[in-house]
């Protein structure tokens, strides 16, 4: 069998999940849109389950799928429902839903729906990507309290730039959000990962915790608490070839990278059609049998090349961590100029194994 795979640590999830609820001081809901991260939605949410205050997905799609598995739990809905339609279904299951916009609002006015809903309410504070104006927020608030179709209205905002530990832009949006909820009493939920980690001044009952429960920082700098977090994944294969080559020979596609001395190359069993992210450059850090090592060349579809003329005790058959718990996921996507986020999210065809650490 081809040997690339990505193994999943239990174990390091439930730490990353109990640091940012012990951290926050508050109620957590872990973020497992995008199948979680690429980390597999419902192994992860069974593994949560039994700690977790509930989970949030993208859409109503990704909750049924936990709910098919047979998760219990509260599943909120962070882009609400994008068709009315889906109010049948989000009753049906007691999906918590996120209204962001006025149509959404008509949409519950207009439905009958057989059982009181729970609403997060969500402002858009400054990002000016989803959220109800600052003007219209406290209407909305009372619309939905008239409506009687109500149990629960949590107030929620999200925050652009809660990365950058230095910016005034988060304490801006926490004063717009201040100002749009004043006299609104009710639960708050403002922070993400970013806010979670960095922003203890930012108040959240419920922080909405994602890349952190998957090890990974948020931060271009190092930082205080993301040097707790545990990697949970470990993307790894093997070298299945090798080759000694004399200075000046290309290696890969385009020949970008040309041997400037004698060289011995290891065929790697990983590409960009299992996510490895193809614009990692030459130098972008590998582990092989332990020891760190670089990338050289392009990355292939299927396969990538590494140095192993330092390590001459590598060979064939020689396990090679691209990412995980020494070669950190937010390494290699910085070196490909993205993030831990999206490298993990474009995580394909590798099969996923899941231990208990
Ligand atoms: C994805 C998402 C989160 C989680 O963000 P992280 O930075 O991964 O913690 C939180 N809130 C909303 C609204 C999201 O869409």
């Amino acid at each position: 069998m081809r040997p690339a795979r990505a193994l999943i640590d239990l174990q390091a999830l439930r730490h990353n999940y109990r640091l940012a609820r012990e951290n926050a001081g508050a109620k957590s809901l872990a973020v497992i849109k995008a199948d979680a991260y690429g980390h597999g939605a419902v192994r992860v949410a069974q593994a949560l389950e039994s700690e977790a205050d509930g989970f949030a997905v993208a859409c109503i799609e990704e909750a049924l799928e936990l709910r098919q598995a047979g998760i219990k739990a509260p599943v909120l809905l962070l882009e609400g429902f994008f068709e009315a339609d889906e109010l049948a279904l989000i009753v049906e299951h007691d999906f918590w839903c996120v209204v962001h916009s006025l149509w959404q609002l008509d949409a519950i006015e207009a439905t009958a729906v057989g059982k009181p809903l729970h609403i997060w309410l969500k402002l858009d504070s400054g990002m000016h990507r989803v959220g109800l104006h600052p003007a219209d927020y406290h209407a909305a608030y009372h619309r939905l309290q008239a409506s009687g179709k109500v149990a629960k209205i949590v107030l929620m905002s999200h925050f652009a730039r809660a990365d950058e530990p230095d910016c005034a832009r988060s304490d801006e949006q926490l004063a717009v959000f201040q100002a749009a909820r004043q006299g609104l009493i009710a639960e708050v939920s403002l922070r993400n990962s970013p806010a979670t980690m960095a922003w203890p001044n930012i108040p959240s009952d419920w922080v909405r915790a994602g890349i952190m429960l998957y090890g990974a920082t948020p931060f271009e700098h190092s930082q205080a608490m993301a040097d707790q977090l545990q990697p949970v994944m470990t993307l790894e294969s093997k070298v299945i070839c090798v080759r000694e080559l004399p200075a000046g020979e290309p290696v890969g596609y385009g020949g970008t990278f040309v041997t400037d001395r004698a060289m011995r190359i290891g065929l790697v069993a990983m590409g960009y059609a299992d996510g490895y992210p193809r614009h990692a450059p030459t130098g972008t850090p590998v582990l092989v049998d332990g020891q760190r090592s670089q990338l050289l060349g392009r990355v292939s579809m299927d396969m990538l090349c590494v140095d192993l003329s330092d390590i001459p005790k590598a060979g064939l058959g020689s396990r090679v961590e691209l990412w995980g718990k020494h070669i950190l996921a937010s390494e290699v996507a910085a070196k490909a100029g993205t993030i831990p986020y999206q490298i993990f999210c474009n995580l394909r065809r590798v099969p996923r194994l899941y231990s208990e650490g």
